[in-house]
């Protein structure tokens, strides 16, 4: 189907401040003044002559003052998960709490100081898909994103597309990619992500013999910033699950869900605290 663009780059912001909790320090006075004379007398005489907007320069800071204001998420409830001998595949989570996820995946691409930064400052919860690759390769960084309360999750050694391959195939990408991150990160996945959200039964079912409780799609992309959503229906729904990778523009992919979900009126929160490891 096609994605439909959501007019979030449009729409009338909320009045920002702070970060997205309560305890979260409200945003520091810029210690720039708003209007810079320049340092000489410029040649023109043309008094009406004014220099170009510039565009904002994307510091931590700059991030921060877009961040909206969010109620107090409520207190999480987990929710039930069917037994059986294969995982359930969800796209959302089933709860009426006016929450929404947001999940980050791959780790190879890229890992910019600014998203860690925002999610540090703005106690963003957001889960992390990696592939184990990525997570070895790069664990400091993704172990100060777990610092912050955030999980680490599954998401397949290699990346390859699992549908339509064999038990032995998909067992092995999903169980080698869990025991390398619970021995970097020392806890073992349990919540999966097929790479490009493709799976068959077989996937559903290796998933649930290397203990994952659930494998997750999404109901919303984010790329640059710009929220795709999967249906007509331009809205973050309560237990939406948001996606989102490890690429240059993460913050501006993490502003932009943000945003989408205060225009909802639904409030961020861990996923791993509404699917916990067991109940
Ligand atoms: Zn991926």
């Amino acid at each position: 189907m096609p994605a439909l663009l959501c007019g979030c780059g449009s729409a009338p912001g909320p009045r920002f401040e702070g970060g997205a909790q309560p305890s979260a320090r409200p945003p520091a006075p810029s210690p720039e003044p708003s209007f810079s004379p320049p340092a000489e007398p410029l040649p023109s005489l043309e008094p009406t002559t004014r220099a170009p907007e510039h565009p904002p320069e994307k510091t931590v800071n700059w991030y921060m003052s877009q961040v909206p204001k969010f109620t107090k998420a409520p207190r999480p409830e987990p929710v039930d998960v069917p037994h059986g001998s294969a995982t359930p595949w969800w796209s959302r989570v089933p709860t009426q709490h006016r929450v929404a996820f947001i999940t980050i995946d791959d780790g190879g691409l890229s890992r910019t100081s600014e998203a860690l930064e925002l999610i540090k400052r703005a106690d963003i919860p957001v889960t992390m898909f990696l592939n184990s690759p990525a997570a070895a390769n790069h664990t400091a960084y993704f172990k100060a994103i777990q610092a912050t309360g955030a999980h680490v999750q599954n998401h397949t050694v290699t990346h390859r597309n699992l549908k339509g391959q064999t038990y032995d195939f998909q067992h092995k990408e999903i169980k080698d990619c869990s025991d390398r991150l619970e021995g970097l990160f020392g806890a073992r996945p349990y919540l999966f992500r097929p790479p490009f959200g493709n799976y068959d039964g077989v996937t559903l079912k290796a998933a649930r013999d290397c203990g994952v409780r659930v494998s997750l799609f999404w109901t919303q992309t984010v790329h640059e910033g710009v929220v795709r959503y999967q249906t007509a229906q331009k809205v973050v729904k309560p237990g939406d699950v948001m996606l989102m990778h490890f690429r240059p523009a993460l913050a501006d992919d993490l502003i932009g869900a943000l945003k989408a979900m205060h225009e909802s009126g639904v409030t961020p929160a861990r996923l791993e605290d509404y699917l916990p490891r067991s109940t």
